[in-house]
């Protein structure tokens, strides 16, 4: 037989072996028989030996255990099965045990190997989906007997798509190995640290507070720990890199959770929030997100639908000069829904922002703003008027959107020196080279720019120098309480002393009152737009108020 074999009487004396006994302990038979275990094994494998053959003769059944045997010489590690059964004579006296054993190392690498496949993921280490749901399931259960509540945080990388395709999947793969690493850092032992697949990570929090709170506080720490620590700079191979996460965290366990895919899919929403509120942040899952997420794609939808069916209408606000003479208009977009009636677009342009709807937006707007710019220029009496279009940064940073621009005027045929382009702060934050570009080829045929909503961003002054700009617009949120509150009045003074000592222009929005209009007329401001002198108003009654009020000569 291949297998090991020999006899020991009742007090560990051997009495025969084979020759694979033989050749595995590296002795002959005679140097073996009437000897025990303590004379041939270390003290630790020879204790356990014989334990195992009382085991067996106290219990009169055969016994089977595995065993591990190191041999120090050659630091080669076996694992050997081995079956022990006590054997009697005749008269049922126990004459000792009877061992079998076989080398079992190879089937052992083998199952661990299948086992480490199917649980754990390849790269990282980490236990992988299908490790996760087991421990998800134990967790939930043990939740629900004692009450604590645990946490699953869906973790994924803003960037890695990026990193894959700029350095390779080589490098890509580094990342990932060291994001599990620094994962596992974060959490305590117990919980559970996985990957699911791509730049998907998961980790699971156990044995938190037994209240929601509590338990919600808890997670927030070991997320803001994530947070941090992924956005430590990364070194791979050639190169150094920050990648940042979205995380999305959720609570489960107690009695919130009867299916065991519902925490998973709550924590998978919350990080798709954390990416739309600008990724490289935190979000909770809260019973109210649910509905939010899915009002937001029905808007999206509908969006989408107005786009084609081009339900879009352009109102037009006066801009006022210190005589009271309208100098021009600010076009305002607005939403002619079916069913909802006007929509602001404080309700749909960030969604547009968000999913790139502003760009076919952006250009109706500005198609149908030049549309009436050329239609005034016919008129002696509206010849003058300027027209200020807002654009929002996505649609500014779009590489051919100067030659839309210069297209759309040369089609409509609008004179260049009546539009304004109305930016915002966040259009400057990144790549001032670029702006300043797009700014001068525009301004080039003529185009002016307004700085919109002046003072909410956060540009810094050495921005601003560089900028080929014609206004700034205090923000509406300056004006509202400039008579009251005297961080408004300095501000809107500093804003008007800025653009003086800059040779710009500069614009009040959101002017109500005559007395704000007074007020800001000694601060130096000398041009508004407000409700005092005209609402946003669709072009028939915006061309009717022009009628009325003194047309400048
Ligand atoms: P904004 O460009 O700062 O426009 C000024 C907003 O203030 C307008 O709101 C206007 O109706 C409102 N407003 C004007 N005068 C007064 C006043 O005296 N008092 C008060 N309380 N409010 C006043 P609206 O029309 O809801 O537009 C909101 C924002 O939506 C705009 O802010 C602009 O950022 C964006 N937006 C509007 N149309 C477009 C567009 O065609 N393209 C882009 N990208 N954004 C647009
Ligand atoms: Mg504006
Ligand atoms: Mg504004």
């Amino acid at each position: 037989i291949p297998d090991m074999f020999w006899m020991k009487d009742v007090n560990g004396v051997y009495q025969s072996c084979n020759r694979v006994f033989e050749r595995f302990f590296g002795a002959s038979e005679a140097n073996i028989i009437g000897k025990t275990d303590y004379d041939f094994m270390d003290k630790q494998l020879a204790d356990a030996s014989s334990a195992n053959d009382q085991e067996a003769m106290n219990s009169g059944k055969p016994l089977l255990h595995e065993e591990s045997v190191d041999f120090a010489d050659d630091g080669r590690r076996v694992v050997m099965e081995t079956i022990k059964t006590p054997i009697y004579d005749a008269q049922e006296k126990l004459l000792g045990v009877l061992g079998i054993a076989r080398d079992v190392t190879a089937r052992k690498a083998a199952e661990d190997e299948i086992r480490s496949l199917a649980f754990y993921d390849t790269l990282t280490h980490l236990p992988n989906r299908r490790f996760l749901i087991d421990r998800l399931r134990r967790a939930l259960a043990a939740s629900s007997r004692h009450q604590q509540k645990g946490a699953l945080l869906f973790v994924d990388l803003d960037n890695f798509k990026t990193v894959n395709d700029t350095l390779g999947h080589h490098q890509g793969d580094q990342l990932l190995a060291q994001v599990g690493k620094r994962l596992s850092s974060c959490v305590r032992e117990g919980d559970t640290v996985a990957r699911l697949g791509g730049d998907e990570f998961v980790v699971m929090l156990e044995n938190l507070s037994q209240d929601n709170l509590s338990a919600a506080t808890q997670a927030e720490v070991v997320g803001q720990t994530v947070l941090a620590v992924l956005n430590q700079r990364y070194l791979l191979e050639d190169s150094e890199v920050l990648s940042t996460p979205s995380i999305g965290i959720t609570l489960f366990g107690g009695n919130l959770d009867t299916d065991i895919d519902e925490p998973l899919k709550r924590a998978d929403l919350a990080m798709y929030q954390a990416k739309a509120a600008g990724r490289n942040t935190v979000r909770f899952f809260d019973p109210a997100m649910q509905a939010v997420v899915v009002a937001r794609a029905a808007l999206e939808a509908a969006l989408r639908e107005a786009i084609r069916l081009q339900q879009f209408q352009l109102y037009y606000q006066a801009q006022v000069a210190a005589d009271g003479t309208v100098t021009g208009a600010e076009v305002l977009v607005r939403w002619k829904h079916p069913e909802r009636g006007m929509v602001s677009p404080a309700e749909f342009i960030p969604l547009a922002e968000e999913t790139g709807l502003i760009l076919p937006l952006g250009q109706w707007v500005l198609n149908a703003a030049c549309m009436q710019l050329a239609a005034w220029g016919r008129v002696t009496a509206t010849a003058h008027l300027t027209i200020s279009v807002n654009v929002s940064a996505k649609q500014f940073h779009k590489a051919d959107f100067v030659e839309q621009v210069l297209s759309t005027l040369a089609q409509t045929g609008a004179n260049p020196r009546r539009l304004k382009l109305e930016l915002t702060e966040g259009v400057l934050v990144d790549n001032v080279d670029e702006v300043v570009a797009k700014m001068r080829a525009l301004k080039d045929r003529g185009v002016s720019f307004s700085l919109d909503d002046f003072g909410t961003g956060y540009s810094s002054l050495s921005y601003l120098k560089k900028l080929p700009l014609d206004q700034l617009k205090i923000d509406q949120g300056f004006i509202r309480d400039i008579l009251t509150d005297p961080d408004d009045a300095a501000i809107s003074k500093m804003v008007i002393a800025l653009a003086n000592s800059m040779g710009l222009g500069v614009i009040a929005e959101g002017v109500e009152t005559q007395a704000q209009r007074q007020f800001l007329a000694e601060l130096g401001c000398r041009e508004y737009q407000g409700y005092l002198f005209g609402r946003p108003l669709p072009l028939n009654e915006f061309e009717a108020q022009l009628g009325k009020t003194a047309l400048a000569p």
